[in-house]
């Protein structure tokens, strides 16, 4: 198939797609032949007439076009090929003791802006089942919809599609928050099963698509350390890490974070697992809690950092790297000799040499050293490509205070 739109690049400006990103600017475009629309798929081009692949075209984003295959081939023909492909790789990757894991993670599945986490385990009234949550953040993609949710009732069978399309970038795009069922019924919660712990996810109004799959890998890895330690979760959610810890022997967990309904999620979660004589929630700013801990000497065996995305964007990296050097600092001051720190960093605009050395910074203020004990990623249902350093957003570092 040859496209009818062409998108012509300004010179020399092919060099990161040719190398494997996915984006083409606003800016980066020379000229348009043809009048696209929010998800027409177009051909890009560079000013020499270089063939760059198929894109999706987003009209009001700064990101006006994201690629989604090196070939010539509509958007239209491409979808279930993607979908098919994604579900292939998380078949390798998964044994059925994962059997929630994200189907798609946009652009690093060649679907982008679009991610679909599936959850499978019981509603509130015990039935089981498998349900999809969505997110759409391109306009893009958003022009899509209806034959996504016809592809994902397709490939997955779901019970039902949950659409939770909020975030800061929609505005960008052109587009509004979106929530609501897309097909079958919905439930309020499905409560899954994750490294042998059950977890109640809140499909309507949960953080993000309800759970944070990214960690699942990380939680059992913090675990590891957690035996008879006294361990305190920051930035918690809706307990996972803390959780982990404590099913895997820790002697106290005190999981920390601002938001009154996931800290309430943590304790039904505790009591869900048999762990809650073990677990203790905070309602806190983690900033200010860090420090009040150190002042009254507290100590932990094993602390856990995974806060949010500092740094939204270019402008706000300056001031994310101070959060981040902020709380491992403290951190660091709280840590037992020997004790563990699981630091994380879910910035895309913060990358792993940067947030390495700001911990780097925090450890030299805190007049402590440390061994790293392990470097992780994402889990592998949130695939990374090479040249696109944006899916490689999860930094998960692990260190031992010597
Ligand atoms: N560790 C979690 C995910 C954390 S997401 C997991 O394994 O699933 C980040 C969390 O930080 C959110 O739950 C949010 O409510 C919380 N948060 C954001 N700012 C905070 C602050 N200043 N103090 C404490 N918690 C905060």
């Amino acid at each position: 198939m040859h496209h009818r739109i062409r998108v012509i690049l300004k010179p020399r400006e092919e060099d990161r797609l040719v190398r494997g990103h996915p984006w083409v600017y606003d800016n980066e475009i020379a000229r348009v032949l043809g009048s696209p629309v929010a998800g027409d798929s177009v051909a890009l081009e560079s000013a020499r007439g270089r063939f760059l692949g198929s894109a999706l075209w987003s009209p009001r984003s700064k990101i006006r076009a994201r690629r989604y295959t090196d070939e010539p081939r509509s958007f239209e023909e491409h979808l279930p090929d993607a979908l098919e492909r994604a579900l292939a790789l998380r078949a390798t990757e998964f044994d059925r003791d994962r059997e929630s894991f994200r189907v798609a993670f946009g652009e690093a599945d060649a679907l982008p802006g679009l991610i679909v986490d599936r959850f499978v385990g019981e509603t509130p009234d015990g039935s089981r089942g498998v349900w999809l949550s969505v997110q759409i953040l391109a306009a893009g993609m958003a022009a899509h919809k209806d034959a996504v949710v016809e592809r994902l009732v397709a490939a997955l069978s779901p019970d039902g599609i949950m659409e939770r399309s909020e975030a800061p970038v929609l505005a960008f795009e052109g587009l509004e928050s979106t929530v609501g069922a897309l097909a079958g019924s919905v439930p309020p919660s499905v409560t899954i099963l994750e490294n042998g712990l059950r977890f109640e996810v809140d499909l309507a109004s949960g953080q993000k698509t309800g759970w944070f799959l990214d960690q699942a890998r990380n939680r059992a890895a913090a675990a590891r350390y957690a035996k008879d330690a006294r361990v305190l979760d920051a930035f918690c959610n809706q307990g996972g890490f803390g959780l982990a810890c404590a099913a895997a022997g820790a002697s106290s967990v005190l999981a920390v974070d601002s938001s009154a309904p996931a800290l309430a999620a943590v304790a039904a979660n505790a009591a869900r697992n048999g762990l809650a004589d073990r677990v203790a929630t905070r309602a806190a700013n983690a900033f200010d809690l860090l420090r009040e801990l150190e002042r009254s000497d507290e100590r932990y065996g094993l602390i856990i950092l995974d806060p949010p995305a500092f740094a939204k964007n270019k402008a706000s990296v300056k001031g994310a790297l101070r959060g981040y050097k902020d709380i491992n600092l403290r951190a660091m001051k709280l840590l037992e000799p020997g004790g563990r720190l699981v630091t994380c960093s879910c910035s895309s605009w913060v990358d792993r040499d940067t947030f390495m050395s700001t911990v780097a910074d925090a450890a030299a203020d805190a007049r402590r050293r440390f061994r790293v004990l392990e470097e992780r990623p994402a889990a592998p249902d949130h695939p990374a490509l090479l040249g696109y350093p944006e899916s490689r957003y999860l930094k998960c570092a692990i260190l031992q205070a010597l």
